[in-house]
This record gives C-alpha cells, structure tokens and sequence, in this order.
C-alpha cells in the first residue's frame, strides 16, 4: 500500500527536520534514526544531512520495509498541531507579549549536538530557555552569531594533552535558512567599528515556535578579518572579543529591525550583548527626538540582565583606547563625552583608570538585573555594590531567579515515557507544577530500579564504545584497546559522574588529593566504585587542561584502570549519556564561585542522586534527603586549606553514605533506601527545577512587567 507519494514523505521529513522541536521528542528522533541508525549516528543525530545522504530510492524502501509512513504522517501532523495550539500557558497569561516580543540574546545557544553553537553551561541554558518558551508559548527571538567553525572538537594527543580541532560546518546541512528580502537577495545589516563597516547576513533556526536569528560576518564585501569575526566562539584575543560583541550587540538590534520584529523585551542573557540596549538608545533617541538619558531610561524600563558568574575573569572589560576607537561614532551619535560614555561601564563614577565592563554597563543600564540562583543573588550584590554608593547591600537592586532545565530534552526517553502511562499525554505540560510530581509515588521501586539500571547499562554500553574509538584514533593497537574497552565498568559498581567544563575552580581532580584514599573506596572488592569524566578546557587555559591530563594518565595506571574514564568530546550527546546513566553525579566548586550549575538538575530528572558542595543551585535545593551534601567549614582565605577540607568531606560523604546506602539490597536485591532517596529527589526537584518554571518566573517578574512598562526594578 502505497498511499503517500515518495516526494511527499521526504518533504514531511524535511520539514519536520528544519524546525528543531524535533530535538525534544523522542519519537521523532526514534523515526529519524530509525531511517539508518547508522548514517544517523555517523552524522552525529544531524536530520538534515541525513536525508540529503539518503537517495530517493533508498527513502521509500527504508520507510516500506520498517512501515514508516504513518510515522512520519503522524509526527508531522503532530507538529502541525504543536504550531497551531491556542491552548497554552502563554495566550492565557503572556499575551502582551504577542505583539512585541521578547528578544533574548545570547552569545551561546545549545540547542542540540548537530547545530554547534554553544561552549557550555550558558549555551545549554540558553537553548533550554527557547524550548520552554515555544512549549509555554512565550513570544520570542533569540539573537545570537553564527560560528562556521562552531567551538571545538577535542581530542587528546598521545600526552593526554588537549588538542583543538576545528572544521568548517557545512551550513547547507544546518536547519538555517539565511534571511532574503523581496527581492531574493540576502538582506544585508551593517555595523560600524572605528571606520570600517562591518557587513553582516542573517541565519534564521526554527525552535518549535520561537526562532533564532544569527548573524554572520562572513559576507562578500567585508575585509577578510571582518569575515572572521563570527568564525569561532570565544577564540580571539580582546580586539576580536569587542568586534563580535559589536556585532551580537549592534548587529542583533538591527537583525530584529530587519525581520520586522519589534520587541517589547530586551533580554541580555550574559554581558556580551550589552551593546544592544545602547543601540536601542540610541534609535529611541533618533526615532522619538529624546535625550540621552530620556531613551536610556525608556530602553532600560524593557530591559532585563542576566549576570551567570561570580569569577571576575568571566566579565569582558575593554580599555579606553579601544572603546573610542570601535565605537567612537556611537559615543557621538549618543551625544556624550568620552568619560561619560566610560562612565556607563565603570563601578564606580569618577574613576578615570577602570576599564569599560560589559557587565557594568547592564547592570547600569537594564532596569531588571538578576543573578541565576540565590547564593549567586546574593554574591553579584556584593561584588556590584559600588554600583550604588548610597544603598546598604541588601538593597542592591540584583535579584535571581534559579536557573532550571528543559524536561523533554534531558529526561531520558524512557522515563519520559514511563511517566506519561502514568499521567497521560499531556503530562509534560505540566513539569512545572509540583502536584504533578507526587505521582511518582505510583511508579514502584522495582520500576524506578530497572529503568535505572537499563540507562545505566546503556550509559557503559556507550562509554566502552567511545573509549574504544579515542583509543584507535590515538593508534592503540587494535587488539590491546578493544580489551580494555570490554573491561571498562563494571554494572554492579556504584558509578560516579563528573562532566562540565575544565574551568579550574570546578575542581574536577578533588578526589583525587589522596590517591591511596580513593583507591581504597574505588577497589572494595563487596561494593566497587567507578568513576566517568567529560569535559573540555577553554583552548587558553593550560591549568584545565593539565587536570584532564591528570585523569587521562591515571585511566590507564593500577589500580584505577577500568574504574576511571575520561570520555574525549563532551557535548550535549555525552552530556545526555552521562546524567542519565550513572548513579550519583558529583559537584565540588570552590564555594561560591558555582553561580548556578545545571548538569545536577538532569541528573536529578533522571533518577540519579547528586553529591554536592552547598553552591549554586544546590544550596537551595538540597533538604538533606534528596541527594548528599559535601560540607565543610569556610571559605578559607588559603585555597590548599580548603580544597584539603572539601576533598575530606567529599570522600567521607561517599564511604560513609553513598556507599553504603546503595549497597544495602533487601531480599530481591534492591537498594530499598536509596530508591526512596531517588524518589524523593523527584518530587523536590524535578518541578522546581525545571527551564519552564524559570521561564514562567522570567515571564512574571521581568518580561510582563517590563513590557507593561511597570518601572519598578525586581
Ligand atoms: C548542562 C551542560 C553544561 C553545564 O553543566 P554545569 O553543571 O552547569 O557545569 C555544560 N556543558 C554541557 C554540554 C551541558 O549539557
């Protein structure tokens, strides 16, 4: 029965393949993989490339064999619907924002491993935050830059030393289309540094019902450094550093312009894009004839920051010198001196050394600021107090609201599904409500258990696959590296993970201060311990760097060989292998340098127990039963004292806890207690933490009010 012409199916599939909601339903990336599980996997799960590579002829057959064209009826038709809903969260409570729109921006966007956009922790949240928008149908525009070379591939060289490697995307197998005016041509923005015009196309992505838009210098007519201005995420040195904030910033303003979109929101997701709102002041004051302070006024009452650091490194600073020089023509256009223009970017007023700092200038400029969980809150208060002379901290006006993730991309499928017998369809609408969660007292311990041991077989399952290929590509012999592979993990073992960036206050080597200590827990021959690590170091960073060399050595080194992995390449794919298949995940930054931390929360949605320094999120989410504490006095004022004590409290957390907790089996073999555990850390957690409960929270105390023009700061 062939009811549905081949052309038609593939037009479905390329339709369903160019709006990314796809990346959040499990079963339509079951349907894409089910087309040639290996070519999808090859092509690292990018739908795009995997129906140019599969041939017309091949199409039809694969989808007449595995009876797929109901599914792809079916998945289109649910897409459709998706589109079409007019029973959402936002027409009942954000329609003000229809008309005029937020626009978010962000240097970052991690949405899914096939559209290389993002580092880290700040991307992922970032593509969290326009997936829960399009499922709560908040309007939206995330504005960002489009890398050609993305961040990097990370391999280690023989040394176990990180190597970068970079390559070209092939932009015609991305889901962007670039954005034509009437007349076919690209439309085409311009932005100005120094003297030098900056030309700049438009991708636009598809995110459910949102969309990005991505700007990319690499356009004819531009100077061959300006083309690479948008070639790499956070690369260059500081000149390149302003050039791409000039274009995020500037650039993003004048995108929207283009596309017609007029946004009630500014949304700075981080100081890189701080710019915008001094470009949105300064066409207030063109368009409306009002002064400088006037449109800065107006701009900052629809403005909210986002500060995602306490590390004074992680806030971009420019000199003098150099701000006059780029943007000289917008201090002028904005009608003010060189020193006041400074001003806007210095602490405290009046000091003519201070560099310009993109944080600063938010937080000056946006009438709402906020940190990403209560500790951070409370510590970017401090650290900007000088902002406002004439406050007492407290009354700084720096709120927070917590981070949270995105349920449908980080909850792994079966869970997903698990939960959805229980609660019906339309269950993950409701991730966000805490009722929704006490049902998990209907799923047994025996369910919760077996899930979690099949994600955890996966999980080892895709580890030994990955070592075995980082292994022959460091040209192990054949032979020797698929032995090692077979005898990596162990199932029964409780199993650690520790995966995120290799900035060095993340301390991913704590453990490790006493080898012999650690290698007693690890090597208990009743109840074994195993640990797996991801994660790449910013390309400068030589400290990060040496820690991923510390563990890649130990790997291969008695006794901790086959109970430790380093896993190369860490990305959203890793990242979603590894919180759903081990069984405690460890966090230990240096207090209180963690502003917020999300990886936790995937664990935590995946029935996996977190072991955590009281920073960040966990300061505030932890009630002693849902997870463990790793807590030590201090800070210390001498960092060797206080990484001493968090690596004595981290262990003994695990030998006197964890340990033990998970190797208490009742007579079927269960670990009865920490099933309760596990179960408890849904209920608390999963809702609260959740990318819609923080959209919600972004939607009542910022983006509404700021769009009704309610002046009142958070
Ligand atoms: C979630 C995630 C992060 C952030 O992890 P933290 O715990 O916040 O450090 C970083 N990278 C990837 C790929 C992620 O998925």
């Amino acid at each position: 029965m062939d009811a549905v012409p081949p052309t038609k199916l593939r037009s479905k599939l390329e339709d369903l393949a160019r709006n990314l909601w796809w990346s959040w339903q499990p079963d339509v990336v079951g349907l894409f993989e089910a087309l040639d599980p290996e070519t999808w996997s090859r092509l690292n799960h990018n739908p795009v490339a995997l129906l140019e590579a599969l041939g017309d002829q091949q199409l039809s057959e694969v989808t007449r064999v595995k009876g797929l064209e109901s599914r792809i009826l079916d998945a289109s038709r649910r897409l459709e619907s998706y589109l079409g809903s007019r029973d959402t969260w936002g027409a009942v409570n954000a329609g003000a924002l229809k008309p005029r729109p937020v626009a978010y921006f962000s240097a970052e966007f991690g949405i899914h491993e096939s559209l290389p956009l993002y580092s880290g922790g700040l991307g992922v949240l970032a593509g969290d935050h326009v997936k829960a928008s399009s499922d709560l149908d908040i309007s939206l525009w995330g504005v960002g830059l489009f890398y050609a070379q993305g961040y990097f591939t990370q391999r280690l060289d023989q040394d176990d030393w990180q190597q970068e490697e970079f390559g070209n995307v092939d932009i015609r197998s991305l889901p962007l289309d670039k954005v034509r005016g009437p007349d076919g041509e690209p439309v085409r923005i311009e932005v100005r540094s120094g003297d030098e015009v900056i030309h700049a196309h438009i991708w636009r992505a598809r995110v459910g019902r949102c969309n990005l838009a991505l700007l990319d210098t690499d356009v004819e007519g531009n100077s061959p450094e300006s083309r690479q201005i948008t070639h790499r995420l956070y690369w260059g040195d500081r000149t390149s550093r302003i050039l791409q904030e000039i274009v995020l910033g500037i650039g993003g303003i004048r995108a929207l312009d283009k596309l017609g979109v007029r946004p009630g929101v500014y949304h700075l997701n981080e100081g890189h894009s701080g710019f915008a709102l001094l470009e949105a002041t300064r066409v207030e004051m063109e368009e409306n004839g009002v002064s400088f302070n006037e449109a800065a006024r107006r701009i900052g009452a629809r403005s909210v920051f986002t500060t995602h650091t306490p590390v004074p490194a992680g806030h971009d600073r420019f000199d003098q010198a150099s701000m006059e020089h780029h943007l000289g023509w917008l201090r002028h256009d904005l009608g003010l001196s060189s020193d006041d223009f400074m001003a806007l970017g210095r602490s405290r007023a009046g000091s003519d050394s201070e560099e310009f700092c993109m944080t600063v200038l938010a937080l000056r400029l946006a009438h709402r600021s906020n940190g990403v969980a209560s500790v951070h809150g409370e510590v970017s208060r401090q650290m900007w107090k000088d902002l406002w002379p004439e406050r007492p901290v407290q009354e700084v006006p720096i709120g927070h609201v917590t981070n949270g993730v995105h349920v449908r991309s980080w909850m792994a499928p079966q869970l997903a599904l698990a939960l959805e017998r229980r609660l019906g369809p339309d269950w993950v609408r409701g991730v966000s409500r805490q009722e929704l969660w006490r049902h998990m007292d209907r799923v047994s311990a025996t369910e919760i258990w077996e899930n979690h041991q099949l994600l955890k077989a996966n999980l080892i399952h895709f580890t030994r696959q990955r070592y075995l290929e980082q292994e022959l590509r460091k040209g192990t012999d054949g032979a020797v590296a698929a032995e090692r592979a077979a005898n990596l993990l162990h199932p029964d073992a409780l199993t650690l993970g520790f995966a995120r960036r290799f900035a060095t206050y993340k301390r991913a080597t704590l453990a490790f201060r006493d080898k012999e200590r650690l290698a007693r827990l690890l090597c208990d021959k009743d109840r074994p311990v195993q640990m797996i690590f991801a994660g790449k170091a910013h390309p400068r960073d030589g400290g990060g760097k040496g820690l991923i060399q510390q563990i890649a050595k130990l790997q291969h080194e008695d006794p901790f060989k086959g109970r430790i992995v380093y896993l190369e390449d860490y990305d959203i794919n890793v990242g979603r292998a590894l919180v759903s298949g081990v069984d405690v995940w460890v966090n230990n930054p240096v207090r209180p340098q963690e502003a917020c931390g999300t990886s936790g929360m995937k664990a935590a949605l995946n029935g996996v127990l977190n072991c955590s320094i009281r920073d960040g999120w966990w300061a505030e989410a932890s009630d002693g039963r849902n997870g463990f504490d790793v807590t030590s006095p201090g800070p210390h004022n001498d960092q060797e004292i206080q990484d001493e004590r968090d690596h004595a409290a981290l262990l003994a957390v695990l030998e006197n806890e964890a340990v033990p907790l998970y190797f208490d089996r009742d007579e079927e073999g269960l670990p009865t207690e920490w099933i309760e555990r596990v179960r408890w850390a849904f209920m608390t957690l999963a809702w609260r933490y959740s990318a819609d409960r923080m959209v919600i929270d972004y939607a009542k105390q910022c983006y509404l009010p700021a769009a009704l023009g309610d002046s009142c700061r958070l």
